[in-house]
């Protein structure tokens, strides 16, 4: 079973891939050189139709009552298999992405890993809630919840992590017996197509897993939220879509899940151990070419270590290594796309045009012929701005973040928190009061002290604001894909 013959990338419906229509192919094309790689097949509306119905029909046919060690059991080895597969999963996701190679092992393929077992953990593990209530005349009433699968589930993710933002949910949604129908970003659509031939290898039912390719609007994303056959909606995406696909869900009132953009500070205090701390912000900066929802784009340092931060933070991204994705030295990797690219200038241009001061880059890299056509773009930072500019109000998703100073553990906190988005942010401080006491004021979801991106999957993982919607992760994930029925019984 592959999905990938003559260089098409096919949906997967019912446990086959779909022979793909010539008349609705699209490209899909290497962020590192512009190269077209494959044409993708572009799922019309029948074809997500059948995807619902098939989702649909697995449940009826036993998928929603399998016991959870089966299911569980069948996570663990969809994530052996895929490590037995792990190369010819980071390949397929640097084709999609162009990032470095070690990034594609270590971060994205090993979080599928992770994902999947962690969450067969989480499911085996999950207990429920009983309460004893007094009735009349001395009798009591017992209380408990049956919790039953939400039903089918659309999962609809970015292209920055695209294995890993994925897994993430299909993991749970399949450990509480739902079955999905997931859509990937039309940049990205290799690995939840490899995911389709592993998950059938390892014996799922056809049906519990299926891939439609395709856009948004008028496209298989806008034809699986607003199928009335969907019983929910998991979504992680920008903040303007994300608002979008709630509008298109409303009318039949099923439950959403977000997980949307940010504008995420770090707050740098001048106790803090300057290595560290420039480690640290290197990664929350640059890491994924900037491309992370959590990534760092406004850095609030104080005022008696501003120039020595930002000095030390521009000589760390002059030594990032951009160029060849393949190559085992090589740190940073491109945008996703020339749109992409186009988005990410026109904030240079507005940063400029507010009266920043470039520590570094502001431009398009020069790597060569073999790279000329890859959306390449230089880690940039940029100081003599406020939270006023454009620039730090609205989400880059680039490899870029303005340094601004501050006097106070008071105006810290207000600049970090004066946002409309809430996911993420991350303090730097050696003094253990202050951390706690400076990270809990934060209004976001996660918030790091002295470290950033560390992922403690059983917890609870979300954004408020225009962040999102709810909470992923552990029990969280548990609630979101079970429906609870409260059984009542007079002893
Ligand atoms: P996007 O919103 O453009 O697209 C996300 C997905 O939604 C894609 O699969 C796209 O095809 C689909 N889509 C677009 N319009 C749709 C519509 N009308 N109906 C249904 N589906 C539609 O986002 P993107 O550019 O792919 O990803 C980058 C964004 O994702 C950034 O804002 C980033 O912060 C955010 N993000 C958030 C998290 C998080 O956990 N909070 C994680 C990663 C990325």
């Amino acid at each position: 079973m592959t999905s990938t013959l003559d260089g098409w990338i096919r949906n997967f419906v019912d446990g086959t891939f779909v022979e793909p229509d010539p008349q609705r192919g699209f490209d899909q094309i290497d962020p590192a050189t512009g190269r077209v790689l494959a044409q993708v097949h572009e799922a019309d509306q029948v074809l997500v139709d059948r995807a619902v119905t098939s989702a649909r029909r697995a449940l009826d046919n036993g998928w929603a009552d399998t016991p959870v060690r089966e299911r569980t059991a069948l996570l663990r080895r969809a994530a052996d298999r895929i490590e037995e597969r792990f190369e010819e999963f980071v390949a397929a996701e640097m084709a999609d992405t162009g990032k470095p190679i070690t990034q594609a092992r270590e971060l994205d393929v090993a979080r599928a890993l992770t994902n999947f077992r962690t969450f067969a953990d989480v499911a085996a593990a999950a207990g429920q809630e009983s309460f004893m209530t007094d009735l009349a005349g001395g009798r009591q009433a017992l209380n408990y919840a049956v919790r039953k699968p939400l039903g089918v589930v659309a999962v609809i993710v970015p292209w920055n992590l695209p294995l890993l933002l994925l897994t993430w949910k299909v993991a749970p949604a399949l450990a509480c017996g739902n079955a999905v129908v997931v859509k990937p970003s039309e940049e990205t659509p290799a690995t939840a197509t490899l995911l389709a031939e592993v998950l059938a290898e390892v014996g799922l039912p056809p049906g519990v897993y299926n891939v439609v390719h395709g856009f948004g609007g008028n496209s298989a994303g806008e034809y699986l939220t607003t199928h009335p056959g969907i019983d929910g909606v998991t979504f992680t995406g920008s903040s303007a879509t994300g608002s979008h696909v709630m509008k298109t869900v409303a009318p039949r009132v099923r439950p959403v899940s977000f997980e949307l953009g940010g504008k995420n500070a770090a707050i740098v205090f001048d106790d803090v151990d300057l290595d560290e701390a420039l480690t640290g912000l290197t990664k929350s900066v640059f890491t994924n070419t900037g491309q992370v929802c959590l990534c760092t784009e406004r850095v609030y340092v104080h005022r008696s270590i501003f120039d020595d931060v930002a000095a030390g933070l521009a000589e760390r991204a002059q030594g990032l290594r951009l160029g060849d994705p393949n190559s085992e030295s090589t740190t940073t990797g491109p945008l996703i796309s020339q749109a992409h690219r186009d988005k990410v200038l026109s904030f240079f241009k507005m940063a400029e045009q507010s009266g920043a001061n470039v520590l570094t880059g502001g431009g398009i890299p020069d790597l060569g012929s073999k790279l000329a056509f890859g959306s390449w773009i230089e880690p940039t930072l940029w100081t003599g701005l406020t939270n006023d500019d454009p620039v730090l109000r609205e989400e880059i998703f680039g490899p870029v973040a303005a340094l601004v100073p501050f006097d106070t553990e008071e105006e810290a906190i207000a600049l970090a928190n004066d946002t409309k988005y809430g996911l993420a942010a991350a303090v730097w401080t050696n003094d253990l009061r202050r951390g706690h006491r400076v990270a809990q004021r934060m209004r976001v979801g996660i918030s790091w002290v002295n470290t950033w991106f560390t992922r403690e999957l059983r917890s609870p993982f979300g954004g408020v604001g225009l962040s999102g919607i709810g909470r992923e992760g552990g029990e969280s994930s548990l609630h979101f894909y079970t429906e609870p029925t409260n059984v009542c019984v007079a002893l």
